[in-house]
């Protein structure tokens, strides 16, 4: 005889395991792709194992049945757009909406459960300690994943700037009063209804805002892996709400796995994840819009060919990518590039900051879709002692992760964070269009340094030029 409850069981299992395979697989950037193809089946198997329990259900019709496809169906064709659309430049923005997504789910799902009561072949089931808790702490942390996360995103768009005020310390006690208005409406639900519902779910909401809004520059990669663990706990707790072991178990899967990118974020930013909890202990004024962010004087500039003849001498080089280079897409070039100066016998090691580009790893991404050895790529740790000792560094679209005043300047806002020491190395090449500002809008004192040169232009078009100057010059020729 057909039994619902131990296909959902089933299923739910082989969702659970494929979704823990597949966070697994995420921490290899080659098994990245199919890791991603196996969580995302994993949710598939997820949504039918609840159409298949709702069978068990003699209170769920087939109305509910319709709405519940609708939902997917639109949710997953936007999902579906939304990834083919975006470009790789625009990911933290779109994962940040995500995460917001994730977030307004539970916060939904809580408020549908406190206001609508659940019922079972017409049977209320009552609403005890354990239910009200697991509300309560759906509400709370949804809302706060939600607007952090579209205070995130607005910021990372660019149509968002740091409020001047939210610098100060008043800001803390603002947040402090939000969580207390939070902590007196939970411990009313158990009283009275709906009031302190609505209470609960503006306080929260303003809490999300008021811890997102500060933080702003080079902290923003911590945020979003925060709010990604956020939504992963919120999504448990959803789990509480509606008796559901898979979501308790993926929600839990996620909320860790974000946690732990989190701390790995912080320990490369050298920031505490407290300080990041409770609103940045920065004064990090976000500006996400790239302007020139101060005057340079003594600026030196050369062109490809020039670059190419320095190249031509060398006998070690490191290539240093940032976000330029994805947003010029010029990896394949670059690898064009590096092959030919490797075919020359000349060493190349790529070195790569925690947070260049604009998402967790995105470097790592960008250079395996060109076919860069793993090998060849040194994390910050292992290339930085080695920059003495280089002849030629090529610094690709990257501003903040190699600006000496993070190092140098205490009133700087990247100041703490570690950056790529390039300046080091005996030559420096910068590749980029102008002399506008990175990320943290701030200025940059490597351009300005007696062993560097700006070489400018798109980083593609100065690669493809150097390429053809190199192969002019007979470099790689040889083998
Ligand atoms: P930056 O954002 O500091 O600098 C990028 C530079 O690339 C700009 O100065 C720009 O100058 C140049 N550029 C842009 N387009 C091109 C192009 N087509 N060709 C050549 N150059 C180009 O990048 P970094 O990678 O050094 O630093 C990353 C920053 O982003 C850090 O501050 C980090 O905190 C932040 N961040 C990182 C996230 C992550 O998870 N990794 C998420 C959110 C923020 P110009 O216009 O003059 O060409």
């Amino acid at each position: 005889m057909f039994n619902a409850g131990i296909l959902k069981f089933s299923i739910d299992l082989i969702a659970v395991l494929l979704l823990a395979l597949g966070i697994k697989g995420l921490s290899k950037v080659r098994s990245a792709r199919d890791a991603n193809r196996l969580a995302a089946l994993a949710m598939g198997l997820a949504v039918i194992g609840v159409l298949v329990n709702s069978l068990g259900i003699g209170g769920i019709s087939t109305k509910a049945w319709v709405w519940i496809i609708i939902g997917s169906a639109i949710g997953g064709a936007l999902g579906l757009v939304t990834a083919r659309r975006v470009p790789m430049t625009a990911m933290p923005e779109t994962v940040a909406l995500f995460n917001g997504c994730g977030g307004m789910s539970s916060l939904l799902v809580a408020i549908a459960v406190a206001i609508f009561p659940v019922t079972e072949n017409q049977v209320e089931i009552g609403k005890g300690i354990v239910e009200i808790i697991s509300i309560a702490v759906s509400i709370f942390v949804g809302a706060i994943t939600f607007s952090g996360s579209l205070v995130a995103m607005a910021k990372l768009q660019g149509w968002l700037a740091t409020p001047a005020w939210t610098q100060s310390k008043f800001r803390h006690a603002v947040n402090i009063s939000f969580a207390v208005l939070c902590l007196v409406a939970a411990i009313n639900l158990f009283s009275q209804g709906e009031n302190s519902l609505w209470l609960l779910v503006i306080g929260s909401s303003l809490l999300g805002i008021g811890v997102t809004l500060p933080i702003g520059g080079a902290d923003m990669p911590v945020v979003i892996s925060l709010l990604n663990s956020y939504s992963g706990v919120a999504a448990a707790a959803a789990g509480f709400v509606v008796g559901s072991q898979l979501l308790i178990v993926a929600g839990a899967m996620v909320g860790a796995a974000g946690l732990i990118l989190t701390q790995v974020m912080c320990k490369g930013m050298n920031r505490s994840l407290v300080s990041v909890l409770f609103g940045g202990a920065l004064g990090a004024a976000s500006n996400t819009a790239s302007k020139g962010g101060g005057e340079y004087t003594n600026i030196t500039s050369c062109s490809a060919e020039e670059c190419a003849l320095t190249l031509e001498a060398a006998e070690r080089v490191v290539i240093v990518p940032g976000y330029g280079l994805a947003v010029a897409q010029a990896q394949h070039t670059l690898r064009e590039v590096t092959r030919a100066l490797e075919a020359g016998g000349i060493k190349v090691a790529y070195a790569i900051h925690p947070v260049a580009g604009r998402m967790p790893g995105h470097m790592n991404v960008l250079l395996a879709e060109a076919d860069v050895p793993y090998e060849q790529l040194k994390e910050m740790d292992q290339i930085n002692p080695e920059f003495p000792a280089t002849d030629v560094v090529l610094v690709l679209g990257a501003n903040d992760v190699v600006n000496p005043q993070a190092k140098n300047d205490p009133s700087s806002p990247l100041y703490g964070m570690p950056v790529l020491d390039v300046q080091e190395a005996r030559t420096v090449f910068v590749v980029k269009r102008g002399m506008s500002a990175g990320y943290s809008g701030i200025k940059n004192g490597l351009f300005e340094l007696i062993n560097t040169s700006m070489v400018f232009g798109d980083a593609k078009k100065v690669l493809g030029d150097l390429l053809v100057e190199l192969k002019e010059l007979g470099v790689g020729r040889k083998t």
